[in-house]
């Protein structure tokens, strides 16, 4: 089967500890056993698209040395079409992660292999292209401009928030930001989560002609501004356990269904239950729903 999901992106090993207080600067603490699991934006959208349905081909870059994981392995085993992905000398991506008892944790990304990358492999007609911000933003930009002149439609999850370069979001068919990206690329202060208007405004105002901006806004849902107009997505209720890559599936359950042909309104209920989903499990790759449990929650 022809992929329908073209996710560009970054491929992180994470390598965790439990804590019970973080260390501050100069401290040495003990943790527990370290857990090195399958990260990255670009890897666990990846997944939680495939795991919704889609036929998924990632673009990206592992390095030789992955800490004692098989990135390009793990992301097969979820169904992932790797042969777009390049392996570079040296270390893949790496984040450092430390949770405490009361769940609070600190990351530090190292780019690694991410960051050395300097092409983003062929385009493909008639796929849709998923990218975030975590690989070279000029080289996610490129691919933009390639994939939209063979015709392929453009999602960009722009998280982490850095400096966008030129160009960028007007290439972009759908933006995906949550609430404190907004504020930084809408040039304003972070709006009062209560005050849905004030998000509004700085949505219109990021917003491109043409263009659907998605704003996630947490257990609060999600707001869309179209062409066609507005839409409020209500979060669906769920125990939250873990939410460490809830956006990650929500944007991979929305590529999917919008590869499919869905409008819209039904794509974005669907990565909202697909969402709601994965909070309540530990984990990012691996807590993404599958196909029959987002629809099973759908019908419920
Ligand atoms: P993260 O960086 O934590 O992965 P994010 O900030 O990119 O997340 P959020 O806006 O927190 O993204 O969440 C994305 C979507 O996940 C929301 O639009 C919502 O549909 C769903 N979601 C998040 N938290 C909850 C929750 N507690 N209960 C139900 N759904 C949730």
């Amino acid at each position: 089967k022809p992929e329908n999901v073209v996710v560009l992106g970054s491929i992180n090993v994470d390598i965790g500890a439990r804590v019970n207080a973080l260390p501050r600067a100069g401290e040495t603490v003990a943790g527990g056993e370290l857990s090195v699991r399958l990260g990255g934006k670009g890897a666990n959208q990846a997944v939680a698209a495939a795991r919704a349905g889609a036929t998924v081909a990632m673009r990206g870059a592992v390095g030789t040395e992955s800490f004692g994981l098989d990135p390009v392995a793990a992301l097969e085993g979820y169904g992932v079409d790797m042969t777009g992905v390049a392996t570079l000398a040296g270390a893949s991506g790496a984040a450092l992660i430390t949770v405490d008892a009361q769940g609070e944790n600190t990351i530090v990304v190292s780019p690694g292999a991410n960051g050395r990358m300097a092409a983003a492999g062929p385009s493909c007609a008639g796929a849709l292209l998923l990218a975030q911000l975590e690989l070279p933003p000029e080289l996610v930009r490129d691919a933009f401009r390639a994939h939209k002149a063979a015709g392929a439609r453009t999602v960009l999850n722009a998280a982490p928030a850095v400096d966008p370069p030129e160009d960028l979001f007007a290439l972009t068919d759908i933006l995906i930001v949550n609430e404190t990206e907004l504020a930084r690329y809408a040039g304003a202060e972070p709006a009062d989560p209560a005050d849905e208007d004030e998000i509004e405004r700085a949505a219109r105002g990021l917003r491109r002609p043409g263009q659907t901006l998605i704003v996630t806004l947490g257990a609060r849902g999600a707001l869309a501004l179209a062409e066609a107009g507005r839409l409020r997505v209500p979060a669906r209720p769920a125990e939250a356990r873990d939410t460490t890559g809830a956006g990650d599936c929500f944007c991979g359950a929305l590529a999917a269904r919008l590869a499919e042909g869905a409008p819209l309104d039904v794509a974005l209920e669907f990565a909202a239950a697909a969402a709601a989903i994965s909070v309540t499990r530990d984990g990012a790759a691996s807590g993404m729903p599958d196909r029959a449990e987002i629809d099973g929650a759908l019908a419920g």
